[in-house]
């Protein structure tokens, strides 16, 4: 009469819904395989992957290798050699532990893996689809394993559906194993997508070193080593000088004993220590190495073990902050001491931009609190100088760059719906001056007005791109000298499709090897000596997905990025003639009272208000 329902489930639909956890996407697939190999003690580790890594995911080592029945368990869920009781649970030394890692992704794949140990004479082969053993045999290999995953997801249809294009899949594999590599620099690796080489980095001494290997030398020339240990820990990592800053965090990589974590405490004490010193809304690049005694952390929180849990998460905020903060406060004369060799290297204006604001500070000598965050002066000036000038104009190209975009949108552009009587001419009023360099005071008819000397640039700069676009396409200044910029291998899937944006955008690249662009031109209006920079600072913005969306309103998207990017900075002081010009400029603008973001340009103190307050 009573019918049993509850029962247990078969292991290999088990292992299927625990991969759910475990392997969310090919990068946590990949991470998991490369943590075993870092396990099994490789030197070397080399990856291949194809379609983002849901068509082939393959990783090969020449670590210790296992026997037969240890590979044929290893497929087995709950199958580890990494711990035996629970006890071991509150010390763990090794990547992995929880034993169902590789029985998740054999569960959810055609897998295949060839492993061999040093002192076994041949090789074992297995494969397993779907979770189930096909066969084993004997192979040759050389000492090591071989994991071969092909079509992640062929049998949970739901988990395929989730995945973003083969580039955003392929640029988050990448950067999985970056992190790997750069927490394990004692190990040489190597990464392959679609077979293009994305990088190839061998054993380094030092986090420093492949920090350079992996990144390129601008970025590692700018980073300063920071190391402190207390009773509870230690750390220690790169972070770079408050010059830089970045849009995005995806530079900001933390580990925990050595394992790559995302830990809001540690984000945390690394924004505060960066207080004041980035501009609002930029992020540092950090590599941050946090040692703790095992027992001091609880790594068995998150099934994807990318989270962590600290015994004492005051003490390691601590920590980390002032390992920081003391570093950061005291950054002058490392820095100084790095620029001869950035300059020697034939570094752009990005370095050379710096000297001036690092000169100031240079003689100060012991711990200065840096003051506020003074971004490249000289070359904002020559910008904004430029600009005003208009001097591109005689030696600039015109180079319709013709993708389509706004060839047809409307051109005769009726005059902005302002109330013509409320928005004054801000040319015609008395300049009081600059006021906390970032706001120009003005006295109007009847009240006092205040601009925002960046939201002004901004839209100034947004309307003459944009009308440059629809008139044809945006003007391009060729470069005297045709400059180089790095970007990051792991994004070099998404970077190279963007590329007829960028070429839209007055950027004129051109592929040149794996993770490198030949600058040959950039947009006339900010002139083409920064455009490396503004280069490096688009590629940066853009999104997990590059610029997804194709036509005009995304190209406008653009625009608002470069404008701003392009545009003077509040915190820097304009001459007298920079403010009348730039006056006289933002009156021949469109849409002048609000930059493209839509913040207001200038706002108004009636005389009214004023003398209310006073009781008047
Ligand atoms: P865990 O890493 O948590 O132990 P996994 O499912 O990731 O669990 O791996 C199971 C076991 O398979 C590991 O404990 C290890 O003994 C073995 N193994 C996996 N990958 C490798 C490899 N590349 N080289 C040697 N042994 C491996
Ligand atoms: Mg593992």
């Amino acid at each position: 009469m009573i019918e049993r329902v509850v029962h247990i489930l078969p292991e290999q639909i088990a292992s299927q819904i625990a991969a759910g956890e475990v392997v969310e996407r090919p990068a946590s697939a990949l991470k998991e395989m490369v943590e075993n190999s870092l396990d099994a003690g490789a030197r070397s580790i080399s990856v291949e992957i194809e379609g983002g890594g849901a068509r082939l995911l393959q990783v090969s080592d020449d670590g210790c290798g296992m026997g037969r029945e240890d590979a044929v368990l290893s497929i087995r869920r709950h199958a580890t050699s990494k711990i035996r009781d629970a006890s071991d649970l509150f010390a763990i030394r090794t990547f992995g532990f929880r034993g169902e890692a590789l029985a998740s992704i054999a569960s959810v794949s055609h897998t295949t893996m060839r492993t061999r140990r040093a002192a076994d004479e041949h090789g074992v082969e297995l494969t397993v689809s779907g979770g189930a053993v096909e066969h084993t045999r004997a192979c040759a290999i050389a000492p090591g394993t071989r994991i071969e995953v092909r079509d992640l997801f062929f049998n949970t249809p739901a988990r395929l559906k989730f995945l973003k294009t083969a580039a955003t899949e392929q640029g988050a594999a990448a950067e999985a194993l970056q992190r790997l590599a750069l927490a394990n620099p004692k190990v040489a690796f190597r990464m392959a997508a679609d077979g293009r080489l994305l990088f190839d980095v061998p054993r380094a001494a030092s986090a420093l070193e492949r920090m350079r290997q992996l990144f390129g030398a601008r970025l590692a020339d700018k980073m300063l080593e920071f190391e402190l240990a207390d009773a509870g820990g230690r750390a220690w990592g790169l972070a770079a000088t408050s010059q830089e800053s970045f849009a995005t965090p995806r530079l900001v990589l933390t580990f925990v004993n050595h394992r790559p974590v995302r830990d809001r405490v540690l984000l945390r004490a690394i924004a505060q220590a960066y207080q004041t010193l980035l501009p609002r809304g930029r992020h540092p690049a950090v590599a941050l190495f946090v040692e703790l005694r095992p027992e001091d952390v609880d790594v068995n929180v998150h099934p994807m073990k990318t989270e962590v849990r600290f015994r004492r998460a005051g003490a390691v905020f601590e920590l980390v902050y002032r390992a920081l903060r003391t570093r950061l406060a005291d950054q002058a004369s490392e820095v100084a001491t790095a620029l001869p060799a950035a300059a020697a290297a034939g570094a752009d204006d990005v370095s050379t931009a710096v000297v001036p604001a690092i000169a100031g500070n240079a003689g100060a000598g012991t711990a200065v609190q840096p003051a506020a965050p003074t971004r490249s002066i000289s070359d904002q000036r020559d910008h904004l100088l430029r600009l005003v000038a208009d001097a591109p104009a005689a030696h600039a190209m015109q180079t319709p760059l013709g993708l389509g975009y706004g060839r047809d949108a409307v051109t005769a552009q009726t005059s902005p719906p302002l109330a013509a009587s409320r928005v004054p001419r801000y040319a015609d009023l008395r300049v009081i001056g600059q006021i906390f360099a970032g706001f120009i005071a003005l006295e109007g008819e009847d009240g006092l007005l205040l601009i925002d000397q960046h939201a002004a640039h901004e839209r100034v700069t947004f309307e003459k791109l944009r009308g440059e676009l629809r008139s044809g396409g945006i003007r391009v200044q060729a470069m005297l000298t045709p400059a180089t910029m790095e970007f990051n291998p792991a994004r070099a899937a998404q970077v190279l499709a963007s590329l007829p944006e960028l070429r839209a955008l007055g950027f004129e690249v051109e592929p040149f090897g794996p993770a490198t662009l030949v600058v040959k031109g950039a947009p006339a209006v900010f002139g083409a000596e920064g455009g490396v920079r503004l280069l490096g600072e688009m590629i940066e913005s853009m999104g997990e997905d590059g610029f997804r969306n194709h036509g005009e309103a995304a190209l406008e998207d653009c625009l608002k990025t470069l404008a701003c990017h392009g545009s003077v900075r509040a915190g820097r002081t304009l001459e007298q003639r920079e403010i009348t010009e730039l006056l006289a400029e933002l009156d021949r603008t469109e849409f002048k009272t609000n930059c493209p973001h839509g913040r207001p340009v200038h706002i108004e103190f009636r005389r009214g208000q004023i003398e209310r307050m006073f009781r008047r």
